[in-house]
């Protein structure tokens, strides 16, 4: 019995030694050999794309972009420093693609209200181009609350409404985690934390699928990385100042 315990205690030492893991940790406390945060320059001011961001759109061209249709140009209109979405010519998304990331982005919905409901300055943010952010003018506007702007749309609505009126500019800083498959299945779902004009609206809430109209979401198993779309809804709502950064897999020690 004893040499059993021993041999054990062997075994998990020379895993342990293996993978750099001691209870589930690759470090020790303080363990000066433990490697330091790269050395990113954070922006002047608060939404102002630090040092390792790539930029998506900095208010002069859509070089960036596409046409989600067809991957030809994209069509929405660009003047002063801003791009606008035009009616009918579609969505447009990112020519490269991103999974995990942090996202920001500042969208204004038009000055002047022309529909009510889900036709108030409606547009979105589809993280994989699959997963919407919803965009819409929710300053006393009524619609429901699973529709409303800081949605993750047909799945949670946000935390509160801190929507601001129509024609202000607005801001949405996103942590979106993708989902991982194996074969057809979802083994994690994704998870999402938003920040609407720096208030939590989405908590860490773990994404039920596809964005859907009316019906539940469900996931299909897709690429690790997809591009970043933003929807033509009919409504010419603005975009300005959009950054994103990659995330590394969080780090795990199996022990
Ligand atoms: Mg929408």
């Amino acid at each position: 019995m004893k040499v059993k315990l021993l041999l054990t205690a062997l075994c998990f030492t020379l895993l342990a030694a293996a993978t750099g893991c001691e209870s589930g940790h690759r470090w020790g406390v303080h363990d000066m050999e433990r490697p330091l945060p790269e050395v990113v320059a954070a922006g002047k001011y608060a939404g102002q794309a630090p040092s390792d961001a790539i930029v998506l759109f900095n208010g002069k061209d859509l070089s960036e972009w596409e046409s989600a249709k067809d991957g030809g140009r994209a069509n929405w209109k660009v003047e002063d420093g801003y791009m606008e979405v035009v009616k009918e010519t579609g969505a447009i998304r990112t020519k490269r693609a991103f999974g995990s990331c942090q996202l920001h982005v500042e969208w204004a919905t038009p000055a002047k209200v022309s529909g009510k409901s889900q036709d108030s300055g409606n547009s979105g943010v589809f993280l994989m181009s699959k997963y919407e952010v919803q965009v819409l003018n929710t300053y006393k506007n009524r619609t429901y609350a699973d529709g409303m702007a800081g949605a993750m749309y047909g799945q949670s609505p946000p935390l509160v409404n801190v929507c601001r009126a129509p024609g202000e500019w607005q801001s949405y800083d996103i942590i979106f985690r993708r989902p991982s498959f194996k074969g057809s299945k979802v083994v994690k779902p994704a998870r999402i934390t938003v920040l609407q004009n720096g208030v939590l609206v989405q908590d860490g809430f773990e994404i039920e699928g596809a964005t859907a109209w009316k019906k539940r979401a469900k996931y299909e198993a897709h690429a690790a990385k997809l591009p970043l779309l933003l929807q033509d809804h009919g409504s010419p709502v603005r975009y300005r100042n959009i950054w994103i950064r990659e995330l590394q897999q969080p780090e795990i020690c199996n022990k």
